[in-house]
């Protein structure tokens, strides 16, 4: 490495990929907790990438989708910004080596989900794109000199000097500890999705980025909303479980209630592809109701072992064949629209300390984000992140140094207590008194653990936005 510091990204899935290869002209310390490019929520993305690549279909059409989506919340410029450029992206991903999935005549194979009013997602192995892409990507970046890659750490410290994050300190298996000084520090984290009782994320995906950066002075925005699929796996008991992808509701799979009732029909104008909090609603009112959930894909035509070989081997594992029988399912935590506040360059509100991905909030997504659209934002995003900061001029820090820490982490009974506090009082729907309820259990638990006080803004954000917008409801919404 050259004697500059090396810019420092936290997280090894699709955004902080993106951003390292993008930069890499510069020395980069890529640092990330999973393993094997396993443990991101980018290895485990199913349905695909969005991109406006069919006769008829316009990136117009995918912006005005992502709006609807959204509840016309998103910021329209970067949505515009975005899906002019799936097809780059997409071409990008092709020139790493991504093997997207293609007719018979070479063109790309595209899939249709909830909210599209198009066909348009680009998808690899069936439902498997999440592991092609990140395979391409993870060997791109083994392959960088400039790209120095590090996995199964965690980042627990930012250094600051004055008011610049300047570094950050590794911790690894066996007592390991490590501080790095850096030209700057991107977080690139993931959501936080394993927050909550049920979720469709990996385990990792605990906000722990997030934490870092509010603790930090970083300003937040958007915590109220998160996605929550429609169909995960019921397993009994389960915390990260496995996705039932929508591409089956795509390809006819239609969601029924225990006597076998579609539950979508006469609830939204697109049935079963309706948008993700509508049919999140359904699902978990109708568990509610003690109705039950299921996803009958014994209609799904072709063969399961190309086509979604990973819900076949998902449901397999756990004695369902879904050729032949109905799926359980539940709704599940999926997908943080909130995060770190940011502009189109990544830029938070404390300097040197940048954030991309899922951790991020840019406004894109809105209030609720369309779906197949965010491994397109983390690799454009990151892409754009990398190079700003390839560009830019080293700043020299100057002032006194210190650390500013996630800090201890809940002892495992009141994290299993928190994650049931947060599906409660801030899962597919809210109320007042539960939410009133959880934030006070919160304020008991914040002296023990940074997962308290990362719940304790959301849980506020939540309280405070009383009128329902996009995947934030409230049973006792003002409007
Ligand atoms: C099951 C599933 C299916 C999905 N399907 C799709 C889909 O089809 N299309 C789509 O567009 N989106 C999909 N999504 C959403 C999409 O995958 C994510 O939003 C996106 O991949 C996020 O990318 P990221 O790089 O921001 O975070 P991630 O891919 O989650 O990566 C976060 C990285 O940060 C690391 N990390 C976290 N904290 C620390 C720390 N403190 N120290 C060090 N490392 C840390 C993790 O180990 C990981 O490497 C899906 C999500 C899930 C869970």
């Amino acid at each position: 490495m050259s004697g500059r510091r090396p810019l420092v990204i936290v997280g090894g899935g699709a955004a902080g990929l993106a951003a390292a290869l993008a930069a890499a002209p510069m020395p980069v310390r890529l640092l990330c907790r999973s393993r094997r490019g396993q443990g991101s929520a980018s290895a485990l993305a199913q349905g695909g990438i969005a991109a406006a690549l069919g006769k008829g279909d316009s990136a117009a059409g995918h912006a005005a989708d992502t709006m609807a989506a959204g509840a016309d919340y998103n910021n329209a410029a970067l949505v515009r910004w975005l899906c002019t450029r799936a097809y780059a992206a997409i071409d990008w991903l092709v020139s790493l080596g991504v093997t997207f999935d293609r007719d018979e005549y070479g063109g790309l194979q595209l899939g249709r989900e909830g909210g599209h009013q198009a066909a348009r997602i680009v998808h690899a192995g069936g439902d498997a794109t999440g592991a092609e892409v990140a395979r391409a990507m993870r060997r791109k970046v083994q392959g960088e000199s400039r790209i120095d890659y590090r996995e199964g750490v965690d980042v627990d410290a930012l250094l600051l000097r004055g008011n610049r994050v300047c570094g950050v300190r590794v911790r690894g298996e066996g007592g390991f500890s490590e501080e790095i000084e850096a030209s700057a520090v991107v977080l690139a984290t993931g959501g936080i999705g394993a927050a909550f009782a049920r979720t469709s994320n990996p385990p990792g995906a605990d906000g722990s980025g997030l934490a870092l950066g509010l603790a930090a002075g970083a300003v937040a925005r958007d915590l109220e909303f998160v996605q929550f699929h429609p169909t995960a796996l019921d397993v009994d008991g389960g915390h990260c479980l496995p996705l039932i992808t929508e591409a089956l509701r795509g390809a006819g799979a239609r969601l029924v209630d225990s006597a076998g009732a579609p539950l979508m029909r006469d609830v939204h104008a697109q049935g079963d592809l309706a948008p993700r909090d509508v049919v999140a609603r359904c699902v978990w009112q109708a568990q509610r109701e003690g109705w039950g959930a299921w996803l009958d894909t014994r209609e799904v035509t072709g063969d399961w072992t190309r086509r979604f070989p990973t819900v076949l081997a998902a449901c397999t594992a756990h004695g369902v064949d879904p050729r032949h029988q109905r799926i359980p399912v539940t709704p599940a935590a999926h997908f943080h629209m909130g995060g770190l506040a940011t502009d189109l360059n990544g830029s938070t509100t404390v300097l040197g300390l940048y954030a991309v991905g899922e951790v991020a909030c840019n406004g894109m997504h809105g209030a609720n984000r369309l779906a197949s659209n965010s491994l397109l934002e983390a690799i454009l995003c990151g892409q754009r992140l990398g190079g700003h900061l390839a560009r830019m001029p080293q700043a020299q820090p100057k002032g006194a140094f210190r650390w500013s820490r996630r800090g201890n982490t809940l002892p495992e009974p009141r994290r299993i207590e928190l994650r049931r506090l947060l599906w409660e009082a801030a899962g597919p729907v809210r109320e007042e008194s539960t939410l009133e309820r959880a934030l006070q259990r919160c304020a008991e638990l914040a002296g023990q653990g940074w997962q308290a006080r990362l719940a304790q803004p959301l849980l506020e954000a939540a309280q405070q936005r009383r009128t329902s917008l996009g995947a934030h409801y409230r049973l006792d919404s003002t409007a």
